[in-house]
Formats: structure tokens, C-alpha cells, sequence
């Protein structure tokens, strides 16, 4: 019923305009606790202050209601669709991005986006395909969840993807994502989240990456093999010496996370995804009678 349709797309673009903005002002209390654990444990005295710097800026950022970074990013969400939701897809997708232009235009925010030859803006962070929106449907269910994460171009720039060959193995892929992390240096605003996408497809690998950035800090893969690789790969990463903002120091990563899919037998793609310091992300759920709950995680 259109009626129905139009109230609930109404609450999801609200929900939208939202979450956008909450994300890029209050950053999760895990991802807090990360950081204040990052600068009680650097010994380096450059990486000390620039963690200490960091903290000041959360502070200065709850104090005056304002943004944790100028980056407002791209909006990348990801939505949980029931199968019994009462809106549309196509329709979910046209709230998401009224949302995302009223937050824009309301806050102000600063509008990133622009055509990718021309490099004309092209609106209040929305364009052609923007916002970024990933899909998943559930059987049996009426609600959407919605997850925004922001992600600026300092981490995101800081990208990787290698077509490793099976004979490479588990060393290849670490050789890899400790190449780009040490590749990366200071660039993506150290220290942050790497992200990982192993199995699947190129392009799903690094779907898989991104996916890996948004989980809460430290929190581990069911699957007890790569979780391990996880833990692995942050105690290597940490001993780079890159440190906080590439100044030198014990804490390079925050956390590293991996995401996995099943691949084709003579497949072995590796995918990193960088998420800097300003680890942003929030989440609401929508019921299907348009009540939205809003909570960084589902
Ligand atoms: S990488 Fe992150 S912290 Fe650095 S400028 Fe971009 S959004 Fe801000």
C-alpha cells in the first residue's frame, strides 16, 4: 500500500539523515576504550602525544557537538532487508540517499562527492551510485537494519587487492596485508583497523574487507582458524613500527579483522581495507511499522 510505503520510506530517510551525522560526531565506546588502551601502552614519546592529541579531539568533539574529523567521507550503508518489510528496495535505496543529502544540507557537512572524470560536485554527498549501499535479504523477517559507516579518503585511499595463487598459501597472504600495512604508512591516520578479505572473488574479497572494518574493535572471526590469523597478523603488524600517525611507535593497528569466503580451488584473492582512528559507524533498526531503535550494532 502506498501509504504504508510512503510513512515508512519517510523513516528510513530520517533514520538515514540521522545515523549519518551521529556516526561522524560520537564515535562507539569500544573504539574509545581501544584508543585509550593505545595511548596507556606507547612508549614512544611522539606516538604518546599524537594518541593523547586524539583523545583530546573526541573530547573537544562530545564538548562542542561537532564532528571528530573534517572527513565526512562517502556514506557507505549496509542493509539488512527482511523479506516481510514493508518498503521496497529500490525505495529503501531512494530514502537512504534523501537522508544522506538532508544530514548534508541540515548540519552543514562538507560535500565530497564529485564526478569521477570531471570532477564537478555533484551534490550534497550524493552523485551517480552514491551513497555506496550493500545488500543482504533475510527469510522470515519484517524488520531493516541499517548500518552507516563514513569512510574518509585517507584510509579508504589505502586499498589493496593481490590475486594471490594457492601456492602462495596463509604466508602470502600475510607477506601481503604487511607490505600494504608498511606501504601505507602514516597516510591512513595510524593507528586504525585493517580490515581483510580472504576467499571469494576480487571483488568480493574486498566487499569482505570493508565488511572487516565495521565489526567492534577486537572482536574475533567465529571460525577459530582465522581468528588466529587475526590474532597473528596484529602482533606482526604492531611490531612495523610505524606507530601513530606514522611517527614512530608500539601501536601501529588497533585491531585487525578478518573477513572470509569459500573460494574457486585455484583462487587466493586477498583484500585490505583500511579504517583510520576515526573508526565511525552506527546502526538503527527499523520495524516494519516505521519505529526505528538506533544502536551502533545489530
Ligand atoms: S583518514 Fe580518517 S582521521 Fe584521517 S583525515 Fe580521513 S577521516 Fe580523518
Amino acid at each position: 500500500m502506498s501509504t504504508v510505503a510512503t510513512d515508512i520510506q519517510g523513516a528510513v530517510a530520517d533514520a538515514a539523515a540521522h545515523l549519518y551525522v551521529w556516526a561522524l560526531k560520537d564515535i562507539p565506546q569500544d573504539l574509545r576504550d581501544a584508543l585509550a588502551a593505545a595511548r596507556d601502552r606507547e612508549t614512544s614519546v611522539p606516538g604518546k602525544r599524537v594518541l593523547e592529541i586524539i583523545h583530546r579531539n573526541i573530547e573537544v568533539a562530545e564538548r562542542e557537538n561537532n564532528l571528530v574529523c573534517q572527513d565526512t567521507g562517502i556514506a557507505v550503508y549496509t542493509c539488512r532487508v527482511g523479506e516481510h518489510f514493508p518498503l521496497h528496495p529500490a525505495n529503501i535505496y531512494k530514502a537512504l540517499r534523501d537522508g544522506t543529502e538532508r544530514a548534508t544540507i541540515e548540519h552543514p557537512l562538507r560535500s565530497n562527492a564529485v564526478h569521477t572524470i570531471t570532477r564537478q560536485n555533484t551534490g550534497a554527498n550524493i552523485g551517480y551510485r552514491l551513497p555506496i549501499v550493500h545488500w543482504e535479504f533475510i527469510s522470515d523477517w519484517d524488520g531493516l537494519d541499517v548500518k552507516c559507516v563514513p569512510k574518509g579518503s585517507g584510509s579508504e585511499n589505502m586499498s589493496f587487492l593481490k590475486m594471490c595463487v594457492p601456492a602462495d598459501g596463509v604466508n602470502g597472504i600475510k607477506r601481503f596485508v604487511l607490505e600494504s600495512i608498511v606501504g601505507a604508512g602514516g597516510k591512513p591516520c595510524p593507528p586504525g583497523i585493517v580490515g581483510i578479505g580472504i576467499g571469494g572473488s576480487a571483488d568480493y574479497a574486498l566487499y569482505l574487507a570493508k565488511e572487516a572494518i565495521t565489526r567492534p574493535v577486537g572482536t574475533r572471526n567465529p571460525d577459530p582458524v582465522v581468528a588466529q590469523l587475526e590474532e597473528e597478523l596484529y602482533g606482526l603488524l604492531n611490531e612495523t613500527g610505524i606507530g601513530p600517525m606514522g611517527l614512530g611507535g608500539d601501536v601501529t593497528v588497533l585491531q585487525c579483522h578478518i573477513e572470509h569466503a569459500d573460494t574457486h580451488m585455484t583462487l587466493n584473492p586477498v583484500a585490505v581495507n583500511y579504517q583510520c582512528w576515526a573508526a565511525r559507524r552506527a546502526s538503527v533498526h527499523i520495524a516494519a511499522d516505521g519505529g526505528a531503535t538506533f544502536d551502533r550494532d545489530f
